[in-house]
């Protein structure tokens, strides 16, 4: 059937339940007008009542080589505009079966980074306290070392399957142990990961040494280097991730430069070679099934990317990860 989408839609309302969140649709308020959050959901001032809140970290104080990660989360925004609703591959419907909304963006302090990762961790600790599963809008990798601190507290530790061109295992970057470079060497050190239920997907690039893709293995992560996906599916890789990784709590960090610079040249640290778009698809559609608990998109910088391109496979990677969540209706 054929939805109005001027008519609430059809999901709503268990006896006595408030209704559902729904995005903005496209015939209410032009696509390009109104206020710029993720998918034109309601802004919340808490995650009280919500599953699922995407929230913005606009942090790039972590970031090596080009900085601009901070504008990330306002792009991805404002590129979300175009989403609609319905995943019409998979038929995921998420706004039929659970309440989302825009929990706005952190309020990192840009002139320093060691107090930003507590100010984020306390604001992760407090959206985690009302069950809401957070999907974040980076920002740099750095963010993902306070949201594990914070999602061990809740969860212990977690599986996660991580995309990126980038180990992201450095033991430190100019001397620091905190940077975009060593969020997960510093999430073994603590045991915030269960690394026999990790995976590293699309890793390639110049290093310093072999070390730099061995030593996760080392931890037990599955590295799957770029050249294995190369001219395939991931279809089949995703059944024997979700085997490695079983029940329990996962979290999906994915690095936008996993991709290839072709689709997505906005981003610090840009690597040839990378995934493809369909292959971002068949990762994310591959983690359906997992107990995702929460998940990231990082490392847009959308000054490197006149054409917005990179913010808007930011916005639809985000609205995958969201249709993929547990407890989802498919229609
Ligand atoms: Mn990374
Ligand atoms: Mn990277």
């Amino acid at each position: 059937m054929t939805r109005d989408p001027n008519q609430p839609p059809l999901n709503q309302s268990p006896l006595n339940q408030p209704p559902l969140n729904q995005p903005l649709g496209g015939n209410q308020m032009p696509r390009f007008a109104g206020p710029a959050t993720m998918m034109r959901l309601p802004a919340h001032d808490s995650a009280a009542g919500l599953d699922v809140g995407f929230i913005g970290v606009p942090l790039d104080t972590g970031t090596s080589n080009r900085p601009g990660a901070r504008f990330g989360p306002r792009a991805i925004r404002a590129e979300s505009c175009l989403l609609r609703p319905y995943n019409m591959a998979t038929r995921a419907a998420p706004f039929d079966s659970l309440m989302v909304g825009d929990l706005g963006d952190v309020a990192i302090n840009t002139f320093n980074l060691q107090a930003s990762i507590g100010i984020i961790e306390a604001a992760y600790d407090e959206i985690l306290s009302h069950n809401c599963k957070p999907l974040t809008l980076g920002g740099d990798h750095t963010i993902a070392l306070p949201i594990l601190r914070a999602l061990k507290r809740k969860y212990g530790p977690v599986g996660m399957v991580h995309v990126d061109a980038h180990a992201d295992i450095n033991d430190h970057m100019f001397g620091e142990k905190i940077a975009h470079g060593t969020p997960f060497r510093r999430a073994v050190e603590e045991g915030l990961l269960d690394g026999k239920r990790v995976a590293q997907i699309g890793l390639r690039g110049t290093g310093y040494a072999a070390d730099d893709f061995d030593w996760p293995r080392e931890q037990g992560f599955r590295v799957v280097q770029a050249e294995e996906c190369w001219y395939r599916s991931l279809a089949p890789l995703m059944e024997e991730i979700r085997g490695q990784l079983g029940a329990g709590p996962v979290y999906l960090s994915f690095d936008i430069d996993g991709l290839d610079p072709a689709f997505a040249p906005g981003t610090g640290t840009p690597e040839i070679g990378g995934l493809s778009i369909t292959q971002a698809l068949e990762i994310i559609r591959g983690c359906r099934g997992l107990d995702l608990v929460g998940g990231d998109l990082v490392e847009v910088a959308p000054a490197y990317d006149t054409s917005g391109n990179t913010a808007l496979v930011g916005a639809n990677l985000l609205y995958e990860m969201l249709c993929v969540l547990p407890g989802v209706a498919y229609r």
